[in-house]
Order: structure tokens, then sequence, then C-alpha cells
């Protein structure tokens, strides 16, 4: 009798695990989605219709981002792809919309992470790539590298036949009197007072695999050469698979000093915080120094979070839990 008892309870034990097992498979296989912003600062003075266009702009973003990771696309392909849109439209200040350096030119810098074998990819201080977002995937695909800078990077988009623009496609007049009014300004924060950001995209797909990616024309009235935490992995951005995903924006130098988007997934993985909390914490902890900014961040099972110490930040998610959401303030 004792023996048939034991045997039933085993049975029962088995068929526990195989169904928790199956439920967790299935949790995680159907969890997806993407969290994207467009950058962080005194968005206040924004007037109803820029508003309106850059919410348009961020909606329809997600609308085809969350398509590619519906249908099985990559988060990899979903996260480029939302960072290059951003790039081509003078909203952001990324490619198309970079502000300037002190020297009234414009340099770029961008970065990718693939969070399923922590390869990565980043550019800096590009003068001349139509979406520095794919260039820096090309430098993880197709080099040993991490990072290239300037003239090394632009002489590897030619050679990879990479869209080359002229440096007159990135003109705006609007970055060209923000960069006028910062030199008038006696103020070292010009981000508090930017009204263009810097963009970013994290993702989770179907295969549980985690990526992240941002772009930035850096800070106005930047030194020229000025690297920000942007193509700083780690920094300006971290993914890695069963943790999070996260692209910062801010004041670059101290999300560099602070390793943010790294710190997010530390806290996650050794400290069992939840996203919600390791993410909140750190952009609360860098308000005390009076480092402005914020990040978004996706974990393995689609929860987002997406918080920030500026006054704004402009910032959408997408995931099949939760419904399309778009913010500013
Ligand atoms: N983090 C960027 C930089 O420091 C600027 C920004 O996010 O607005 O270059």
């Amino acid at each position: 009798m004792l023996g048939q008892d034991y045997q039933i309870r085993m049975k029962l034990k088995v068929l526990f695990l195989i169904l928790t097992l199956n439920m967790s498979l299935i949790t995680s296989a159907e969890s997806f989605g993407i969290v994207v912003h467009g950058g962080a600062g005194v968005l206040s003075g924004l007037s109803i219709e820029r508003q309106q266009e850059i919410e348009n702009k961020v909606k329809d973003t997600l609308i085809s981002a969350y398509k590619i990771l519906e249908d099985g696309g990559s988060s990899m392909d979903a996260v480029e792809f939302a960072v290059s849109e951003f790039e081509d439209s003078t909203l952001f200040n990324a490619g198309k919309g970079s502000v300037y350096n002190s020297d009234e030119v414009q340099e770029m810098d961008a970065s990718i992470m693939n969070g399923a074998d922590r390869s990565a990819g980043a550019v800096a201080s590009v003068q001349i790539i139509k979406n520095p977002i794919k260039l820096a995937r090309k430098v993880l695909e197709e080099t040993d590298h991490v990072l290239l800078v300037g003239r090394g990077a632009e002489i590897f988009a030619k050679d990879i036949e990479e869209t080359i623009v002229d440096r007159s496609y990135f003109h705006s007049e609007k970055n060209l009197k923000r960069l006028k009014k910062a030199k008038k300004r006696i103020s070292d924060n010009n981000i508090i007072e930017d009204k263009i950001g810097t963009v970013g995209a994290v993702a989770l797909d179907k295969n549980g695999n985690i990526a992240a990616a941002t772009s930035t024309g850096g800070m106005t009235n930047k030194m020229p050469g000025r690297v920000g935490d942007t193509p700083i992995i780690g920094s300006g951005t971290w993914a890695q698979n069963d943790v999070c995903g996260v692209s910062s924006t801010g004041h670059g130098e101290f999300f560099i000093k602070y390793q943010v988007a790294k710190e997010v997934c530390t806290r996650i993985e050794y400290l069992n915080e939840t996203l919600e909390k390791a993410s909140s914490d750190i952009i609360k902890e860098l308000l005390k120094i009076d480092a402005r900014g914020g990040i978004i961040a996706i974990d393995k099972n689609a929860n987002t979070s997406m918080p920030f110490n500026t006054d704004g930040m402009i910032r959408g998610s997408f995931t099949n839990k939760s419904e399309l959401y778009v913010a500013i303030y």
C-alpha cells in the first residue's frame, strides 16, 4: 500500500513539475514588447501642435515596431527600426535633428546591444552617417570591435556602403538658434533647457531576447570631440537576456560615471529587485547629485519602466500585456 501511495505521490509531483515548466515556457514565450524614448528635459514650452506631432511619431513608431515583434521578428530589428525612424525625424536630437557642438558642427553617437550574447556595436563623433544606429549595428555584426569613432567609423561606413550624406542634410536653423542661446546662458546644465532629446528603444521578442539601442546628437554647445553616455555600453545602453534592457537619456557625463544602464540590471540580478524599483531608485539617486535625465527599461516578462527626474520625458511603450502608451509629462 505504502509503495502505491509513494508512486501516486511521485507521479503527481512529476505532473506538477511538467505543468509548471510548461506554464513558465508559455509565459516567457508569449511576453514581448517595446519601450521607446525621445529624450528627457524641460519640455514644458512645447506648443500643443508640437506635442501632438511628437506623440503621433512615437505612436506610429511603436505600432510598427510592435508589429515586427508580433510577427516573430527579433528585438534587434525592432529597436534598430524604432531608433532609425526617430533619427530620420527632425523632432528628436538624433540623426537629422541633431544639435550643434560649440563650433557649429553636428557630431552624433549611437549604440546597440544584443542581450542574447552581449554583443554590442557603437559609433561616436560621426558627422556624415545618415543613420548612426545602422552603422552601430554593422560594427557589431561586421567587425571584431565594439566602438568606432569619427574618421575611422566613416571610412568603415564607406567600405560597407552604409548611407553617407552631405553635412548639409543635418543642418537645422532651429538647432543653430538653440546653440546661440545656449552660448549666452551662464549655465553648464543645458540639458535641462533643451526641448529636443536623444532617442532610444528597448525590446523583448518572442524568443526571450532583449535588445537596446540609443542614438543622439549629444548636448547643445558640447566641445568638439566630446562623447557622452549614448555610445558607451553600460551607460547609455545595456541588454542582458533574462534580466533587462535599458536605454538612457540625460546629462551623459553622470550616466557614464554611474554606469546607469548596467546598474539597473545589476540590481535586478544581484539584489533581486523589481525592474520598477531598480530603475526608479537610480533616477532618484541621480537627482540627489543634480544629474538630470531618465531611462526606459524592459525585463524578461515584458514589464516596463520609464522613470525620469526632469520636467518631462518623451516616452512610450507597447507590449502584449499592456496597451499602447505615449506620454511627454
Ligand atoms: N545623453 C546624451 C548625451 O549626454 C544627451 C541626452 O540624452 O539628451 O550625449
